[in-house]
């Protein structure tokens, strides 16, 4: 019974009587105990004991729709006893008593029809809920007052009508504030004593009968109740959840791209209504997750998320996560100063230092910003447009914040053509070329390899730089088919090398980390006969920073084939010593920034000197790029660099067949336009010898 009772109240609620119950008190105590814990529970499941906005509103929805039902019953059931009672009872009972019920039915429908679309927030719920449990109380103690003091005047027929009567409107009751616990549980209690009370202790048998057999179909109807009620607070629970889930980000709690386009478009369809985009991707994040791990890379997301809501705490402004290391920010105003100084605010919070206890952490951020009305008016146009400043940010060195122009529009479409072009090219093979470029030992002077650097013949622009359409191939997914020619061509033209030179080539960042590059390099070697310790693969430090596992993985399997690997433009990137832990690289090129201001900037002579001390240590060999002077070659040859590559000692050029071909094809164009022949020829020699 016990156990019942317990079920019954703690239905919804936690913890049991099973500790009161199992200490082996005294039966006396035990039962005060019992006593006190279902008074306890009573107390607890009475109250609306929600602060759950929505829920409270769905119930009072719910309830909302049953009230007409409830004073619908009332009043029938009640007027029926009314008109049973006509000749026998008196008539402030069959008359007065029905019409005032009436008249609070009425009123209370007629408040209910009024207010049926209203909204109202949490508290005014309360205190509706609260209101509502009252008059249940009152109406419920005069519909028992009430019918009890009929009962006296009729004969057996109309006694039972009064016993039928309470019992279906007590139940038809609870049923209909199943959504309102508090007003449910008092009807049960109400009505169900006063049942119980009244007709056991009548001395009829057919009512105590009656009254013993209500008793369980009223708590049945209570604990049906008392579930569906807990059903329900779980229903909407759920739902809840699952719409959280649909507009939020489990991660970071920011607001997913689903939500974030939705608050987009609706602020947009404002007519009028100045907007602020701020597209924020992540400069470095990829490689802090692949060398500390996911699980810090999720508390890096979730601390960023952190630091973005602290610096756009304005009301009007939304935060959000599109995605990866992808964020976005809707400011409500099109001003260009604040939003790049709010801007500025977000990549300085985002650089500064992280710390999850296993050391500091640094890494970027780089931002695409477009503005409404000015640089478009729907959410698909300010996307884009924010996207674009986003590529010219990253392009400008990352870490920066830029503001679309229509000119970085342009810029997109002429790639676009480039691109188009490109691949003309790559199938044609006829306009593109390999060019090369000693390598030479600071100590004996002699050749040590010859970097292959690759060239491109635009029919009509002329040569074009690879600094220009390397990305552009590595875009539109196009530099395996470049590698490809590349590697190809050079191993090649290196196997018949009399000095048995190395071969130097670059490889993109794209070519890497897919697990294919073994295969175009195999190829490579076999077609040519090339012996493999003598190709050099260069990768640029930044191609290190998407990806850096899998990269790995396809660099040391280039290494099992006996190929050397070399770190590219090292001290451009970020992290440039974790990459040189992240792989023993047999190389490392000094960028030629460094280089350049060796003479004149001590730090960068510093730069130097460190990465040729690491070289030393590691037993890897430096080569410094870009040496253009003497002095620039006693300043690295006392820095204690290994190897030098640049103009001094020889530009890039052509294979003597390629440099032969490419006379012919200048000769040719020369005498398509005779006028200009002279220009073109030496401008296109020239530019090709500068690229
Ligand atoms: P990189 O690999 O760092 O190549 C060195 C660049 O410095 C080359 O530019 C070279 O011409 C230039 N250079 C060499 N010595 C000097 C010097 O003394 N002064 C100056 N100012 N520059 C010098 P290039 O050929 O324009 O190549 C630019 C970049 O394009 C390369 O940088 C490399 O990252 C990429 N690239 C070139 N060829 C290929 C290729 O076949 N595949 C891939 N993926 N990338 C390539
Ligand atoms: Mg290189
Ligand atoms: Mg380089």
């Amino acid at each position: 019974m016990m156990t019942i009772l317990g079920r019954i109240v703690s239905l919804g609620l936690p913890s049991s009587p099973g500790r009161i119950m199992g200490d082996g008190a005294p039966v006396g105590r035990e039962g005060r105990l019992v006593l006190h814990w279902i008074a306890s529970r009573l107390a607890m499941i009475f109250p609306v004991q929600s602060d759950n906005e929505k829920l409270l509103q769905e119930q009072w929805s719910v309830h909302s729709h049953l009230v007409p039902l409830l004073y619908f019953t009332l009043l029938a059931n009640s007027w029926g006893v009314a008109v049973a009672f006509f000749d026998h009872a008196p008539a402030r009972l069959t008359i007065a008593i029905p019409v005032g019920f009436s008249i609070v039915s009425c009123v209370r429908v007629a408040m209910w029809w009024l207010r049926r679309n209203a909204q109202f927030t949490a508290e005014q719920i309360r205190k509706e809920q609260l209101r509502t449990t009252v008059l249940t109380v009152v109406l419920g103690c005069a519909v028992c007052a009430w019918s009890l003091a009929l009962f006296p005047y009729g004969d057996a027929y109309q006694k039972a009508h009064v016993a039928f009567y309470l019992a279906i409107t007590i139940l038809a009751c609870m049923l209909c504030l199943t959504h309102l616990r508090p007003a449910m549980l008092s009807v049960t209690i109400i009505g169900g004593t006063t049942f119980l009370g009244y007709f056991a202790s009548s001395g009829i048998l057919s009512l105590i009968i009656m009254a013993t057999s209500f008793f369980p179909v009223i708590i049945a109807t209570a604990v049906i109740g008392l579930i569906q009620n807990r059903d329900f607070v779980r229903m909407v629970d759920a739902r809840e959840r699952v719409s959280h889930l649909a507009h939020y980000d489990m991660l970071t709690g920011l607001p997913n791209r689903a939500s974030f386009n939705d608050e987009l478009e609706r602020r947009l369809a404002a007519p009028g209504n100045p907007i602020g985009l701020l597209y924020i991707d992540l400069d470095g994040f990829k490689l802090v997750n692949d060398t500390r791990g996911h699980g810090i890379g999720d508390l890096l997301l979730v601390e960023v998320g952190k630091r973005l809501s602290a610096v756009c705490n304005a009301r009007a402004m939304l935060v959000s996560r599109l995605g990866g290391d992808e964020f976005a920010v809707i400011l409500p105003h099109g001003n260009v100063d604040e939003a790049k100084a709010h801007a500025d605010r977000i990549v300085e919070a985002v650089s500064a230092n992280y710390d999850f206890g296993h050391g500091n952490i640094t890494i970027g951020a780089s931002i695409g910003i477009a503005l409404a009305p000015q640089h478009g008016d729907t959410a698909e146009n300010l996307l884009a447009r924010s996207d674009i400043a986003l590529y010219a940010a990253k392009e400008a060195g990352k870490g920066n914040a830029r503001i679309f122009t229509s000119s970085m529009e342009t810029r997109i479409q002429e790639r676009a053509r480039l691109e188009e072009d490109f691949r003309k090219a790559l199938q044609d093979r006829d306009d593109l070329f390999v060019f090369y470029q000693p390598i030479v030992s600071i100590e004996t002077g002699e050749v040590t390899a010859r970097e292959a650097l690759v060239r491109w013949r635009h029919p009509l622009r002329g040569w074009i730089s690879p600094a220009e359409f390397v990305p552009v191939a590595e875009q539109f997914g196009l530099a395996d088919a470049l590698g490809a020619f590349v590697l190809e061509t050079a191993c090649r033209e290196a196997a018949s090398w009399e000095d048995r030179a190395r071969i130097a080539v670059n490889i993109s960042a794209t070519q890497l980390g897919k697990g294919t590059l073994h295969g175009y390099v195999l190829s490579a070697l076999v077609a040519s006969g090339l012996s493999p310790n003598r190709l050099e693969l260069e990768i640029t430090e930044t191609a290190l920073l998407d990806n850096e596992r899998d990269i790995i993985g396809d660099l040391r399997r280039m290494r099992d084939l006996g190929v050397r690997i070399a770190l590219d433009d090292f001290g451009t990137g970020y992290s440039s010593l974790a990459h040189l832990r992240a792989f023993p690289f047999d190389k490392i090129k000094i960028d030629g920034s460094f280089v350049k201001d060796a003479v004149s900037r001590p730090d960068c002579a510093a730069v130097v000197r460190a990465v040729t001390d690491l070289g030393k240590r590691l037993g890897v060999t430096t080569v410094a790029e870009g040496v253009e002077t003497e002095e620039q070659l006693d300043c690295l040859r006392n820095e204690g660099c290994v190897e030098v590559q640049g103009y001094l000692f020889g530009r890039p050029v052509p294979n003597g067949k390629d440099a032969l071909r490419i006379e012919r094809i200048d000769r040719k164009r020369e005498t398509c336009s005779p006028h200009c022949a002279v220009v073109s020829r030496r401008a296109v020699r020239d530019t090709a010898l500068a690229l």
